[in-house]
């Protein structure tokens, strides 16, 4: 081929011998497609003189050349040509892959192509296509010269939520009566069908979204699906990190059909999500991260909280969100939520969580939770006790010669202790708590 392109040397590192070079010349000249790829590359050489970018690209090609699908593939094509003699309808114009990766705006669809410089392209839409066959995440053919969409290769599946199962009941928490009170009044009303349809009748304006503001392991994970379980609610759970995806628009998405999926429900619905700062930080956290994404999908979760207020009769879907740095919130989400904070449980709540947390267990009679509560950090939570009683429960069972006279003594627990606090145990300890709560948002 006449119009191959010659791998600029000057800017390879040493990783490259003269015969990968050759390897990888002689492989350009039989592929269009590869050719296109180092075309691109050397202009992007030229233009940057960037030569970490430029040596790895060319890796990446060796690679591609050495891979056996590449070579079968190849092989294939040079098959072909050797087979028959090109009919000038079967040569078809080399494409990308690429995908899209933002929604429609009227003008222009954003597209970014694999394989190519990096960036995203600004395309008008294909005549053959509308906004609609190409959502966010649609696979798609593109032009390598301009990028404009060829044909559509496979199309994004919504993403679908299915309920949690829990078994979690109120009993299993400790130390957090008033909160369940709390929790059991505003939110279990809603979840009563019964109790609903009265307190609509009464006009109650009922708060439908709650805050849950604490610490790791201070147990408000437990506290929605134990609501969720004993009202026998639904329970759809999600972390607000896996909410924002790398496609614009994507987050925005989930969060609508997370919503939906909850409200058409049979049963009444509650939606949890976890570490809500990740989506619904304050504009100047938002900014400082460059969150478009962000801040897309947060808008979206504040318009689905606000249809569910305005909307009555029907409605049986409540939010609890969960978090650790209240302190980043934007005030929208706050405003829109009762806000509650669990706290780290006192010494009489550990007691409980012990309790709890070896109710099936059989105990050695110098057993004594007061005085190891006393034993441990103020700032223990129901994660670190549950993590202690575990621990004791295994050094027990693994030192007892006939485990059905097993028993856990207080020197197991008094050695869980010491295993937690010199890190040997309890990995997920709360290492990345950081913030201290704002007084003013437990007004
Ligand atoms: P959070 O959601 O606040 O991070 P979780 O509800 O996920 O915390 O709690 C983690 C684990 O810690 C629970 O599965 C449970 O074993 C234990 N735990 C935390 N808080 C309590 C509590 N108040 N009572 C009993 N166990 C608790």
């Amino acid at each position: 081929m006449s119009d191959s392109p010659e791998i600029k040397r000057e800017y390879l590192d040493d990783d490259f011998s003269e015969k990968m070079i050759e390897e990888i010349q002689e492989a350009v000249a039989h592929s269009e497609s590869l050719r296109e790829e180092l075309r691109r590359y050397n202009q992007a050489a030229e233009q940057t003189r960037d030569a970490e970018f430029y040596s790895d690209r060319i890796k990446e090609i060796y690679r591609k050349v050495h891979s056996q699908k590449f070579m079968e593939v190849q092989q294939a094509v040079s098959q072909r040509i050797e087979d028959r003699t090109p009919d000038p309808e079967d040569i078809k114009t080399p494409v990308l892959k690429g995908v899209v990766v933002s929604e429609f705006d009227g003008k222009r669809i954003w597209i970014e192509p694999e394989s190519a410089i990096k960036g995203q392209y600004g395309v008008t839409l294909p005549d053959d296509a509308g906004p609609d066959e190409l959502p966010v995440g649609t696979e798609v053919a593109v032009d390598p010269q301009t990028f404009e969409i060829t044909d559509i290769l496979s199309r994004t599946k919504d993403a679908q939520f299915t309920p949690t199962e829990t078994n979690v009941t109120f009993s299993d928490i400790g130390g957090l009566d008033s909160i369940i009170e709390v929790l059991k009044k505003n939110i279990g009303v809603q979840l009563d069908e019964e109790r609903r349809r009265v307190a609509e009748q009464w006009d109650l304006d009922m708060d439908k979204s709650i805050l849950l503001m604490g610490r790791p392991g201070t147990g408000k994970t437990m506290l929605a699906k134990a609501l969720a379980n004993e009202f026998d609610a639904e329970i759809f759970m999600i972390n607000a990190p896996q909410l924002v995806e790398k496609f614009i628009g994507e987050g925005a998405k989930k969060i609508k059909k997370l919503y939906g999926q909850a409200s058409s429900s049979d049963r009444p619905a509650i939606v949890f999500i976890d570490e809500i700062d990740a989506v619904a930080k304050s504009r100047d956290e938002n900014r400082r991260h460059g969150g478009e994404e962000v801040e897309r999908t947060m808008s979206q979760l504040l318009s689905e909280l606000d249809g569910l207020d305005k909307e009555d009769g029907e409605q049986n879907v409540v939010s609890i969100f969960a978090t650790n740095k209240p302190g980043v919130l934007d005030p929208a989400i706050i405003n829109r939520c009762s806000a509650l904070e669990v706290p780290v449980p006192t010494e009489e709540a550990k007691v409980d969580i012990f309790k709890i947390h070896t109710r099936k267990i059989p105990l050695g009679d110098d057993v004594d939770f007061s005085a190891l509560v006393e034993e441990i950090e103020e700032d223990y939570t129901g994660r670190d006790i549950s993590q202690i009683c575990k621990q004791a429960a295994i050094s027990a069972l693994s030192r007892a010669a006939e485990t059905e006279k097993a028993v856990v003594t207080n020197r197991d627990f008094k050695e869980a202790i010491t295993d937690l606090r010199e890190g040997k145990i309890g990995m997920e300890r709360d290492f990345l708590f950081d913030q201290e709560y704002p007084g003013e948002i437990f007004a």
